[in-house]
């Protein structure tokens, strides 16, 4: 029916994705729906949940392809006639990004023999393009699925965004101006988006480290995701539709093809804290707006 529940989940064909379409299938009521930019990746995970009893329904969606963004709205405003959980869980990152945070983050990164067969094998892609790559996945394919897709949220929503501690490492890491625009009380989007672009740009011309921002356009793309869900929050807050809760997330560090199968966390153990917003009860007062880890609140 046109008020029947809905749920979306954005990159859900693997990964930490499919696993929070897996545990809301058994913990949202209404229908869950599984989201893959290539139609035949999308088809075969479902096939995978069929045989496990569970009925999530596919539809496609590439966060970075505006048509797709829009044909996927008009499904959900046909079919459910609005929205009412959104994990914006769909992210890139080149693989030389993902070798330095390991080492950033633990002091090693030397596997001599990563599990499952994975190949460590780094991005050898200019910074200048992974930057303008990584950004219009996450940061920019994100809002833009956000733009489109809010309207439709209904009250008492919860929306996601599957963001990482990449965020806090890079913010750290950049001048002490940046992090002050970081942590400006009166951010707004449009200065959320000016900061990207400016990251973007230095690094085509070069200049990126010369003008205070850290060496991670994975991270910096994070911190604009953070950066966005605090907006959001503080916008929805005004909005005449009640109860509408938006938060950032990091899964922790999770064994998936984003990094080299290499983790502590099964997929299911990454989908906790994504899964744990999304249900957030009606009336929630905290988290609102905030970055979760571990289920506790943490600076971006
Ligand atoms: P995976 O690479 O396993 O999965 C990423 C998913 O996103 C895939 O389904 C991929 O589709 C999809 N995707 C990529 N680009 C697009 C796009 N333009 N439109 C739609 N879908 C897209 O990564 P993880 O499961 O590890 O990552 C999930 C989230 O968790 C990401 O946001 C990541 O940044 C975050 N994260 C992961 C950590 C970890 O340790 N694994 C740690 C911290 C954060 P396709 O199969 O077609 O490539």
């Amino acid at each position: 029916s046109a008020s029947k529940r809905v749920a979306v989940v954005t990159g859900s064909n693997k990964g930490i994705g499919y696993a929070i379409v897996r545990g809301l299938c058994t913990q949202f009521q209404g229908d869950v729906i599984l989201t893959a930019r290539s139609e035949a990746n999308g088809q075969e995970a479902l096939k995978k949940l069929n045989a496990e009893g569970l009925k999530p329904v596919f539809h496609q969606l590439d966060i970075t392809d505006g048509t797709s963004v829009q044909r996927m709205r008009d499904f959900l405003q046909k079919n459910y006639g609005g929205l009412d959980v959104l994990v914006n869980n769909a992210a890139i990152a080149y693989k030389s990004e993902i070798d330095k945070l390991q080492s950033e983050f633990s002091g090693t990164c030397e596997v001599e023999n990563p599990p499952y067969g994975a190949q460590k094998i780094a991005a050898t892609e200019p910074f200048s393009e992974q930057a303008d790559v990584t950004m219009a996945t996450n940061f920019w394919g994100t809002l833009n699925a956000c733009k489109v897709l809010f309207p439709l949220l209904r009250p008492h929503a919860r929306v996601v965004h599957v963001s990482s501690i990449a965020a806090s490492m890079t913010a750290v890491k950049c001048s002490q101006e940046l992090q002050t625009r970081f942590l400006d009380p009166e951010l707004s989007m449009l200065k959320i988006e000016q900061l990207m672009n400016e990251f973007v740009e230095s690094a085509k011309t070069g200049t990126h480290k010369a003008n205070g921002w850290h060496d991670s356009a994975y991270g910096m793309s994070k911190i604009g995701v953070n950066l966005m869900a605090f907006v959001q929050q503080r916008e929805l807050n005004a909005d005449c539709r009640p109860d509408i809760v938006v938060n950032s997330c990091c899964p922790g560090d999770v064994a998936t093809d984003m990094t080299s199968c290499i983790g502590m966390k099964t997929i299911d153990e990454g989908a906790d804290t994504p899964l744990y917003l999304a249900m957030l009860p009606a009336n929630t007062t905290s988290p609102r707006g905030h970055f979760v880890v571990e289920r506790e609140i943490q600076n971006i």
